[in-house]
């Protein structure tokens, strides 16, 4: 457990979400746009301090725990404790609400539920995940997975693009990547809920405020690499050539083709570099990502067989050698379903137009959820867009995400409710 850096003397949270969310973004702002707060930066420890004065001033206990979860309690109460919150860290250029809406929303329901007096029946935490984008280090979800007892320390020798290792970069932090696992503390959690824009349009488009999840995609991650033979681009025949990136190609496209012909699952292919990359040779290795998602372990069960059985058939279609790595996989996950009720009620008790929804996205709540009850609450993303500047949400619409989150604490919170039959 590391001290918070900052003065400990607490600084009020600004009037509305939105200006919260608009001075916590100036923190990390970006010279290409946007917000860039990576794993184990400064920036983003910056925003810890920034954020743990004003867990103070809410009379929150804030630390920072041995995987860099910053986590706020309200020690009241008794039994284990409801955890409500997010992730601080941004992709490079990223927005000002991913992640950073579910930390700021919560301060901001624990604000609403403070000045009416409401005392909750147990322990109130508020947690800010470690890198759920896993964009410095590829270790997605990595406060959540330490949370949750997973054994990070096995990332230690990742390295970002500048070459530092996770165990340089968290040690000049004041962390030992050997002590992760004192991170673990899901036993002491009853329940979590976790508030996230949508990053998808579909609020939008049907006019509605609050999408009340009930399920988070499956996906699988792979690297395949093709090896083919670089050789002249003029002298070599059509017909004679063994073509890595040709190979890539028509894979992408019959994953596309495949994804296309269904409505429960997706398909991508990110990245992809060619050696030896000269305008005039035939590409001799390709090297690329494959990205599948599905709402449902069979769907996700049977992309993967589709993913394999494609690489092989096209490389050996087109004469090449491949290797075939998953990188990722995740199982999806339905989420509870009295925490998918509760956020309902507290939806409806809000005036909010809401509807039930599934997450293609990946979240920290996919891996908390594997443990106890949890639920998610989505608001609109204008134009569908995320992990971009151009993230917005409208300050109303936070407002409600925010009142609909307290509402749904004062339930699941409620001194001598039901609460306790929902939460063990
Ligand atoms: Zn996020």
């Amino acid at each position: 457990m590391v001290a918070i850096t900052g003065d400990h003397r607490g600084a009020p949270l600004a009037d509305s979400v939105a200006e919260t969310l608009s001075e916590l973004a100036a923190i990390g702002q970006s010279p290409r746009g946007g917000v860039t707060r990576v794993a184990w930066s400064d920036d983003l420890f910056r925003a810890y301090a920034w954020i743990g004065e004003r867990m103070h001033e809410l009379g929150l206990d804030v630390e920072i725990d041995a995987a860099g979860n910053l986590v706020g309690r309200w020690n009241v109460g008794s039994g284990k404790a409801v955890a409500i919150g997010s992730h601080l860290d941004t992709v490079p250029s990223g927005g000002q609400l991913d992640g950073a809406f579910g930390v700021v929303g919560a301060l901001h329901a624990v604000s609403l539920l403070r000045a009416e007096g409401f005392t909750p029946s147990r322990p109130l935490w508020v947690i800010a995940f470690m890198d759920e984008e896993g964009t410095r280090f590829n270790t997605a979800l990595f406060g959540s997975h330490a949370f949750t007892g997973g054994a990070v320390s096995d990332f230690a020798d990742r390295v970002d693009t500048a070459g530092t290792t996770l165990r340089d970069a968290m040690a000049r932090a004041g962390h030992d990547v050997d002590c992760t696992r004192d991170a673990k503390r899901i036993d002491q959690l009853a329940a979590f809920l976790e508030m996230h824009i949508e990053q998808g349009p579909l609020l939008e488009a049907e006019d509605l405020d609050i999408g009340v999840v009930t399920s988070i995609v499956g996906l699988r991650g792979y690297r395949v690499h093709l090896h083919g033979e670089a050789n002249h681009a003029g002298t070599t025949p059509m017909r004679l050539r063994r073509d890595a990136l040709a190979g890539a190609a028509r894979i992408a496209l019959q994953l596309r083709e495949f994804a296309r012909s269904r409505s429960d699952v997706t398909a991508n292919v990110g990245k992809i570099a060619v050696e030896p990359a000269g305008a005039n040779v035939v590409p001799g290795l390709a090297d690329f990502t494959i990205d599948v998602r599905a709402a449902s372990p069979a769907a996700v069960e049977e992309l993967a067989q589709f993913v394999e059985g494609t690489v092989a058939e096209i490389a050996g279609e087109e004469q090449l050698e491949f290797d075939l790595a998953t990188t990722f996989s995740l199982d999806p996950l339905e989420l509870d379903s009295d925490m998918v009720d509760a956020i309902e009620r507290a939806a409806v008790a809000e005036g909010a137009r809401w509807r039930r929804m599934p997450s293609g996205a990946g979240h920290d709540a996919m891996l908390v959820g594997r443990h106890v009850p949890t639920g998610m609450i989505f608001v609109p993303s204008r134009g569908g867009i995320s992990h971009s500047p151009e993230e917005y949400t409208s300050p109303a619409q936070l407002e409600l995400g925010t009142r609909v989150l307290a509402a749904a604490l004062r339930d699941l919170l409620r001194q001598g409710g039901d609460a306790c039959t929902l939460l063990e």
